[in-house]
């Protein structure tokens, strides 16, 4: 579903992102783990076409991301993705929040966009919310709108980054709940996390970077029982 070859990127003389090539199957959980300033966001913006790269290319669903002629703003209404800010409009209604993009770029009619987002709203545990303004819902909640306003979009494959690191702990498990489900269900995700229990629990593989490159690149069970790098090892005895 996602194949990314050989990526590189500079920021002018800065190399953020080194020769990164990996690949996430239809129906796998990639969980993707390292250090701050790593690359991590870097790269899976790079994934929806959110920043440009220099080299290399990424294929999501066959469609070339690095091509000039592809249809970035298509593709990334395929794409969902999800920030450890929940960036809700908040002048907009929950109801508005799940309905605008269905309207604008599927070009959804209204009833049947906001019947959808109320069915996603229902999956996410909020349906008694629907009328309600983001600033009027916690951390947890808005980031469960959030999730639901991306798979409203009925996209191919979820992007998350860091979607839990910006919540108090005690709303982490209510969103990481929300993305178990959809591991369960069959999605297709790469998610940017730190959180090992849900990378246990769900991911199919553990990539884990440093300093722009893929450092690992294994299966969960021997990423957790032994991983080959000494940075991964390092990193996994400070945050386990
Ligand atoms: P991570 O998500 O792993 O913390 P990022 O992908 O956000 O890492 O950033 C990787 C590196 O790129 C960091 O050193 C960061 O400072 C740098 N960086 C990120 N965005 C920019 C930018 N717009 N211009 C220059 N450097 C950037
Ligand atoms: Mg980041």
């Amino acid at each position: 579903m996602i194949s990314i070859k050989n990526v590189s990127k500079w920021y002018g003389d800065f190399k953020v992102l080194t020769d990164c090539t990996t690949e996430v199957q239809k129906g796998e959980v990639v969980v993707v783990c390292g250090p701050s300033g790593s690359g991590k966001s870097t790269l899976i913006k790079c994934v929806n076409g959110l920043e440009p790269f220099q080299s290399g290319d990424i294929i999501v669903d066959g469609i070339s991301v690095g091509s000039p002629k592809t249809d970035l703003p298509k593709l990334r209404s395929r794409v969902g993705m999800v920030f450890q800010h929940f960036e809700l409009f908040p002048h907009l209604s929950i109801t508005d929040n799940l309905a605008l993009a269905q309207i604008k770029v599927l070009g959804r009619k209204e009833d049947e966009a906001k019947k959808k987002g109320l069915a996603l709203l229902d999956r996410v545990g909020l349906s008694a919310h629907a009328a309600k303004f983001p600033g009027q819902l916690s951390g947890g909640q808005q980031q469960r709108v959030a999730i639901a306003r991306a798979l409203a979009m009925d996209p191919i494959a979820m992007l998350f980054d860091e979607p839990t690191s910006a919540l108090d702990p005690e709303m982490i498990n209510e969103v990481l709940d929300v993305m178990v489900q959809l591991a369960h269900e069959g999605m297709t995700m790469m998610c940017v996390t730190h959180e090992m229990g849900f990378a246990r629990k769900v991911a199919n593989r553990v990539i884990f970077m440093d300093q722009g490159a893929i450092v690992e690149d294994a299966n969960k069970d021997d990423f957790f029982g032994s991983p080959r790098s000494e940075r991964a090892q390092t990193f996994l005895s400070k945050i386990l």
